[in-house]
Parts: structure tokens; C-alpha cells; sequence
């Protein structure tokens, strides 16, 4: 049966990028080795690691100002070396999830972190609008895509101070931009490709601003000055990266991927509003997800959870299984995921109403 991969990340891939990633593991470009066998020094990997950037270069058109480098330790490392490289005194952070709480964690252990809005009073269900950015803050950090809880910031704050975006979840998906950041990252397992890799965008006049040292792993400054060649990088995770981003550009780049998005999203909330069985769990519409689309049962039919889960996978959806903090299901409809996926789900929501 066709499975249609609804998780939120690791997540879908295309089939092509798939196939290309598989044979260049076999033999990378007809040279006789494996992309897992070549150096990171050899000049065959450097064209990947190369090209990688230049890709991101140019589908988000970064600007001359800024950076790009591949970090290690997911999203979850550049929560700390974000403060650990620009905190010196003060920074904000917005608080719309699970994943800005952990980064404010993180920022806590270098200096006063003030958080100029939460929406944990509501389980984050919704965006907070109503802030003001203090202007003595070294930055102010943002979570653009909420991934568990299925809100999304689709435009880009006004900021005083640097702003900083955790983008893993909603990054090449729209068009953003990059020069009103300080600093873009994300982990590549939800829209640039297989985990192991984080892509940071950076700013390159933010560094150098805190009085403390830096262990060079965790200075970005490294990254730049070597290329993200300092060690050994996730060789096989970056040469996906590298075919899913070709993928990307021949699909016509952001803007094209960006009409799909909004037309995939359409349809399933438009499903949810119009289903009797359910219902989003973010109330208002602008605040919603074009990536992690979160829904519930309504109380009527709250019930029938499991039963439409297990009716679901029988019809080949894979991962709608709502996070445990939110309940309920969640499609991840990330770039790779094919419309004909979106409808399946729609499709199998409809016959799941007409059996009750
Ligand atoms: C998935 C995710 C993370 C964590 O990424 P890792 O690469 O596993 O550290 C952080 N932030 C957001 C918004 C995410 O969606």
C-alpha cells in the first residue's frame, strides 16, 4: 500500500532525491566511491558541502552580509550557542512553544533573558502581537513554526535589536526576508533534508560582541572562517541536503513551493473547518500553520479518536498521531509532502465521517 508520511521529523523526502542520495552511496558521481567513503577534504566532497551553501545562497537570496554554514547538534546546539555567542547582557526571546521554552532555557544559563510574551496561557494555540521588543536587548529570538503546537509567525517582525529565528520546522517554505535577520537557523531534518545537519544563517557583524571565550566547536566564527569544514561534517546528511535543494530550485525555488504550501494547507484546514468530527486546534486563522496542521475531535465525537487513527493507518497515513501535549492529530505537510498525500487524508477524514 502507499504510505503517506504525515510525521514531523524526520519527514518526507521526495522519491527523486531519494533514488539520487541512494546511488551517490553506492558510487558518488561514477568516481568508484561511496559519498560515506570519500574524504571531507577530497575535492569531490568540497563541491558538495560548496554547492550545499551556494543553494541556500540562492533560493533565499541571503544577502552579502550574511553567512550560511552547516552546524552539528540539530536546532537543540544552537540554542545555546546562540546566547553563548551574542548573549552579553540582556536578550528577549518570544515563548510560543515548546521549543522557544527550551531555547530560553538555554539563554538563562548566559545572562537576563526577558520574555516579552507567551502564549502558555492558552497551550500556545495562538501568537502572541501584543509586545514591545526592549531595545537594550543584544537580540530578540522568535520560533517562526510552532511544529507541536501548529502556529506559525508568516511574516517578518519588525526588531529594533537582531532578530533571531529558530526556523527548523517552516524554513524554504515561503519566501522571508533573510536581510531583516540576524541569524536564521534550523535542523535539516523537516524541510532541507535527513537529520544531522543544522544550516545557520548569519549575520556576520552579530559575532564578536561578547567579553567571554568561546570553545571553538561552539563559535560560529569557526564555521565561517572554515567553511563548516573545522571537522569532519555529516558527509552523507549534507549530500542529501545538497539533492533535496536541487529538487527545490528545479521545482521553480520558494515561491513556486510556497503557492503548493498555501494550496495544500488550504484544502485540509477547509476539510477540518467542514467536518463534522473535527475541529483546529488554533482559533484564529492567521496565526495557523502552513506546515503542522494540529486538529482535535470535537466533544461529540472525542470518542472516536482511536478509531479514526486506526482507520487512518489502514488507509497508508503514517505519523498523524497528534504530540502528546497537544492530543489529537497533526499532518506535517512539509515541502516534499505531494498534494495527492493531502487529499488522501482529506479523503479518508470524509469516508471516516460518512461511517459514523
Ligand atoms: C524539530 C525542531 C527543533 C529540534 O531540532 P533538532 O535538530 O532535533 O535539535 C527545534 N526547533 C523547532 C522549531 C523544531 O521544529
Amino acid at each position: 500500500m502507499k504510505k503517506h508520511n504525515f510525521y514531523a521529523g524526520p519527514s518526507i523526502i521526495p522519491d527523486e532525491v531519494k533514488e539520487v542520495t541512494a546511488k551517490g552511496i553506492l558510487d558518488l558521481n561514477g568516481i568508484g566511491l561511496s559519498v560515506m567513503e570519500v574524504s571531507h577534504r577530497s575535492k569531490e566532497f568540497s563541491a558538495i558541502i560548496e554547492e550545499t551553501a551556494l543553494l541556500i545562497r540562492e533560493l533565499m537570496a541571503v544577502p552579502a552580509s550574511h553567512s550560511v554554514v552547516f552546524t552539528h547538534g540539530g536546532a537543540s546546539l544552537n540554542f545555546c550557542m546562540v546566547p553563548y555567542n551574542m548573549l552579553q547582557k540582556k536578550a528577549a526571546y518570544l515563548d510560543t512553544g515548546s521549543w522557544s521554552s527550551k531555547a530560553i532555557k538555554e539563554a538563562r544559563l548566559f545572562g537576563e533573558v526577558e520574555v516579552v510574551a507567551s502564549s502558555k496561557d492558552k497551550n500556545y494555540t495562538y501568537i502572541p502581537r501584543d509586545f514591545t521588543i526592549p531595545a537594550d536587548a543584544d537580540y530578540f529570538h522568535i520560533t517562526t513554526n510552532n511544529t507541536i503546537f501548529g502556529t506559525e509567525i508568516r511574516e517578518d517582525i519588525d526588531s529594533p535589536v537582531p532578530l533571531i529565528a529558530d526556523a527548523s520546522s517552516d524554513i524554504l517554505s515561503r519566501p522571508v526576508d533573510v536581510s531583516r535577520y540576524g541569524m536564521i537557523y534550523a535542523g535539516a531534518q523537516k524541510n532541507v533534508g535527513p537529520a544531522g545537519v543544522a544550516v545557520a544563517i548569519i549575520k556576520n557583524d552579530i559575532l564578536g560582541k561578547v567579553d567571554r571565550p568561546i570553545p571553538t566547536m561552539l563559535d560560529y566564527r569557526t564555521y565561517i572562517d572554515k567553511a563548516s569544514l573545522f571537522n569532519t561534517p555529516a558527509c552523507v546528511s549534507l549530500y542529501g541536503c545538497l539533492n533535496m535543494l536541487k529538487w527545490l530550485k528545479n521545482l521553480g525555488g520558494v515561491e513556486a513551493i510556497y503557492k503548493k504550501n498555501l494550496e495544500k494547507a488550504g484544502i485540509l484546514y477547509e476539510e477540518i473547518d467542514r467536518n463534522k468530527l473535527f475541529k483546529s486546534t488554533i482559533p484564529d486563522e492567521k496565526d495557523r500553520s502552513i506546515m503542522n496542521v494540529t486538529f482535535v475531535m470535537t466533544d461529540e465525537y472525542k470518542e472516536k479518536e482511536a478509531a479514526f487513527l486506526e482507520y487512518a493507518a489502514s488507509k497508508g497515513m503514517v505519523g498523524v498521531k497528534g504530540h502528546r501535549s497537544v492530543g489529537g492529530f497533526r499532518a506535517s505537510i512539509y515541502n516534499a509532502m505531494p498534494i495527492e498525500s493531502v487529499k488522501a487524508l482529506i479523503h479518508t477524514m470524509k469516508e471516516f465521517e460518512a461511517t459514523l
